[in-house]
């Protein structure tokens, strides 16, 4: 096997840095003060993280919503039994969401609870009910993509499976795949390229190019964040925690490929166009001020599917797979064909490989 093939699996698989333990009780007081039962290590949670108060989350939840709940109670006795049960189930979820911490550091546990929540948030406020997965990187996957520039006919179809896939905002036509159409002879120029074309495609003396986040290897827009709300995980996948960008856009600077996209306004997807199957990093319904991209469909790709730009691809010029294993046709791709990555002098090293014909 020659060097260049062994680059795609030797790939820094990165070290994911372990939480933080912490000698502290989670009742708040230093180890050997405690007298109660609970003798698990504090998580630094979303408070420490926030106020830098070493308090765990229990307490200060109890703290927290202790008067709100009162209130809640309060109003509730003009309501049925029911809906004051409900109130105060969604003021104890709006304050738990509130000081949640960051996910990357969140425990197994923590995330399985805070998924559980955000969905029963969900019912509670629309009375429908949706899937919304935490599911983590297998071992020995590392996620890549391969684009064939000869069988794309600019048809967009890619375009629209992935609006519709990962709950993009229909008013502002934010969207993570952009097709360039180029013009023949003229090499790769993305300075000259039409990215809203409006006609009949394929359009003669033409050739059509798409680009998204690239979930480079060394991606230099996690390197920016200033709250460490962006990282690589480990099977490749860059991702960002929605609740815990502050919205600032550093990393949409950083990066070279135009793969990020802000929210500008408040992402609005009508209730019957909803995709219900959600993950925590992918296509979970987001808020104004964030930002978001493609993340090759973490809530499909985590369960053994392709994207949904690949499925959607009429011409077969998307592939997506494992490429640590040897027997995937992204493997077959990076091994038979001639490949190219955009900007490899930067040193980025996109996972996303463009070949022809
Ligand atoms: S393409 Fe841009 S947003 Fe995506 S990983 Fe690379 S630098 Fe980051
Ligand atoms: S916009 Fe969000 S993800 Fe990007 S650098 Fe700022 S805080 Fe981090």
């Amino acid at each position: 096997m020659s060097n260049t093939t062994k680059k795609w699996f030797s790939l820094n698989l990165g070290s994911r840095k372990e939480n933080a333990s912490s000698s502290s009780c989670s009742c708040g007081k230093k180890e050997g003060d405690c007298h109660s039962a609970d003798t698990s290590p504090q998580q630094k949670d979303g408070f420490d993280q926030v106020f830098d108060v070493p308090m765990d989350r229990r307490t200060a939840f109890k703290k927290l919503t202790a008067s709100l709940l009162i209130g809640a109670g309060a109003v509730s006795t003009s309501c049925s039994l029911v809906s004051g049960n409900e109130s105060k189930e969604k003021a104890q979820i709006d304050w738990e969401e509130q000081f949640k911490g960051n996910y990357k550091l969140m425990s197994e546990e923590e995330k399985k609870a805070t998924v559980e929540r955000l969905a029963r948030s969900y019912e509670l406020r629309t009375g429908k009910t949706i899937n919304l997965s935490s599911q983590g990187p297998e071992e020995n996957v590392l996620f890549g993509y391969a684009f064939n520039i000869s069988k794309c006919q600019g048809y967009m179809d890619c375009v629209n499976a992935c609006v519709e896939e990962n709950n993009q905002d229909r008013n502002s036509q934010m969207q993570y795949i952009r097709i360039h159409e180029m013009k023949d002879g003229k090499g790769f120029n993305f300075n000259e390229a039409d990215d809203n074309y409006y006609h009949e495609v394929p359009a003669e003396g033409h050739f059509y190019m798409g680009t998204q986040c690239f979930h480079c290897d060394n991606p230099p827009c996690t390197k920016v964040c200033p709250v460490q709300a962006t990282w690589q995980e480990e099977d490749g996948l860059v991702v960002i925690d929605y609740d815990w960008c502050v919205g600032c856009r550093y990393c949409m600077a950083a990066c070279p490929y135009d793969g990020r996209r802000f929210n500008w306004s408040q992402p609005e997807v009508p209730e019957a166009e909803i995709n219900k199957n959600q993950h925590y990093l992918g296509n979970r319904l987001r808020k104004k001020g964030v930002m978001e991209k493609c993340t090759f469909c973490v809530q499909r790709s985590r369960a053994g599917k392709n994207p949904a730009c690949v499925e959607a691809c009429p011409t077969g010029a998307r592939i997506f797979g494992n490429l640590l294993d040897p027997n995937s046709t992204i493997r077959w791709v990076l091994e038979n064909k001639k490949v190219f990555r955009l900007k490899e002098d930067l040193g980025t090293e996109p996972k996303f490989w463009y070949f022809m014909d």
